[in-house]
């Protein structure tokens, strides 16, 4: 999402100091005019339900008491870090509550003093999006609020553990996950409609998270509706899991690189050496490519950094497209990738290495008059062939790939082997007789 909006910085003269201070201004129109839309609507929404709602004491303490337990998982997990770009939280765990037992209004303002002090005490970050996170889960809320209380007219009846109160309640809770799903995808797809849907509607931790955040919120409703008191007794499970989901977050961020996602230099050689080690053992082939994209530093001087930053994107993912799910590839610096094919052979290494060249070859990445294209070079080492560890394949592929390079680029290299010296047979001793 910020790569695409930085690209677009890059092109419109004019707009890109405003875009600076405005990063908004920055994006793709169709984004700029679907997130306003949604803002709009939710401030619509807001000034409704909050026209028609008679504010009640025991709703107001119940949102006071579920926003407490939210500024408090906040402030528990603030010291650990926040992921940069998108991350996971278990903050449904009181605002479903809220959805489901307290008039629709709150629904609407539980996210914003949430993303408020989201954006205060955990991280300052573009303005626009904590908005639209905002607006984006009140109007979800907002909806499985309405459709919940149609179907049960006393939403505190769900504490009497009666069984169709509780389906309505779990049935709500997937219209809110699906909504806000539906409305964030949106945002992404419009962002950057490279991406396939399926990339930015399915991903199986996501749909696992949901579904124990749909949980945590209808236990934390029937507790809230037996008594306030019990969320006291709910706080420090739900803390804890939201640390622990943090931490698993802020694992996978250190192993990657952040502007192509891919493995970055030193994950990557860990796990190299790990696939090595196995492949030493068991006799397996296994190739090395190092891949370095010609003349970088042309499209860098012609378009900008920022176009420069969509080059290595695109590239990131072609290679990932083109690549087995269990072939290592890793961003090794600058303009350099790696790539680890397990079981790969020679001839199998070679193919693998045309392929990604041609591929690339034919990627094109908007520019602002024409589109711009790019080719590699690339050198192969294979292990048992050119060494037996990391730092040998290394060496022999950046030798191969330095050939490449000097044989005029877009090319494949593999370094030549020297035959093994040929055993003479050996003369017998002279005869002493
Ligand atoms: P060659 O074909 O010999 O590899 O030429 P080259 O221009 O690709 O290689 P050179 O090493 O001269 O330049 C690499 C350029 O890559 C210089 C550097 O500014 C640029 N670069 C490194 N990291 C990044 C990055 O993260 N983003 C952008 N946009 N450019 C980068
Ligand atoms: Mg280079
Ligand atoms: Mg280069």
């Amino acid at each position: 999402m910020a790569a695409t909006s930085h690209a677009s910085i890059g092109t419109r003269d004019g707009v890109s100091t405003l875009a600076g201070r405005w990063p908004l201004l920055g994006q793709r129109r169709a984004l700029v005019v679907y997130l306003c839309a949604i803002v709009a609507l939710d401030l619509v929404a807001i000034m409704l339900f909050a026209a028609s709602t008679v504010f009640q004491w025991r709703d107001l303490l119940t949102f006071t008491a579920l926003m407490g337990c939210g500024a408090v998982c906040i402030e528990a997990t603030r010291r650990l870090g926040v992921p940069a770009g998108v991350s996971r939280d278990l903050l449904s765990a009181w605002w479903l509550p809220v959805a489901l037992l307290l008039p629709p209004v709150y629904a609407l303002f539980a996210p914003i003093v949430l993303q408020i002090l989201l954006q205060v005490r955990v991280r300052a970050t573009v303005l626009y999006r904590r908005v639209f996170s905002a607006a984006a889960i009140g109007l979800a809320g907002c909806t499985a609020s309405v459709v919940f209380h149609r179907f049960v007219e006393d939403p505190w009846v769900l504490s009497r553990g009666s069984g169709s109160p509780i389906i309505f309640a779990v049935l709500a809770a997937v219209l809110f996950s699906l909504l806000n799903i539906a409305l964030i995808a949106f945002a992404a797809h419009t962002a950057d409609p490279d991406t396939t849907w399926r990339e930015v509607l399915w991903d199986r931790e996501s749909v696992l998270l949901d579904i124990v955040e749909l949980c945590l919120g209808v236990t934390v409703s029937i507790a809230c509706g037996l008594n306030l008191a019990l969320l006291v007794l709910a706080l420090p499970p739900v803390v804890l899991l939201q640390r622990s989901l943090l931490h698993a977050q802020l694992q996978a961020a250190a192993r990657t690189d952040a502007k192509t996602g891919l493995l970055n230099a030193a994950a990557w050689q860990r796990e190299a050496d790990t696939e090595i080690v196995r492949a030493r053992r068991t006799g397996d082939t296994l190739a090395l490519l190092i891949i370095d994209i010609d003349h970088f530093k042309r499209v860098n001087d012609a378009h900008g950094h920022l176009v420069g930053d969509q080059v290595l994107v695109g590239v990131a993912a072609t290679l990932r497209s083109q690549l087995r799910d269990y072939d290592l590839v890793g961003r090794f610096g600058g303009e350099e990738f790696v790539v680890l094919l397990p079981g790969a052979d020679v001839h199998e290494a070679r193919q693998v290495a045309e392929r990604l060249r041609t591929h690339i070859g034919h990627m094109t990445i908007p520019a602002d008059d024409t589109p711009i294209r790019i080719t590699i070079s690339t050198g192969v080492a294979l292990m048992s062939v050119h060494g037996d560890d990391l730092i040998d394949l290394l060496a022999a592929a950046d030798l191969a790939l330095y050939r490449a390079k000097e044989l005029g680029r877009d090319r494949v290299c593999i370094p030549a082997v020297q035959p093994p010296p040929r055993t003479l047979p050996k003369t017998p001793p002279p005869d002493p007789s």
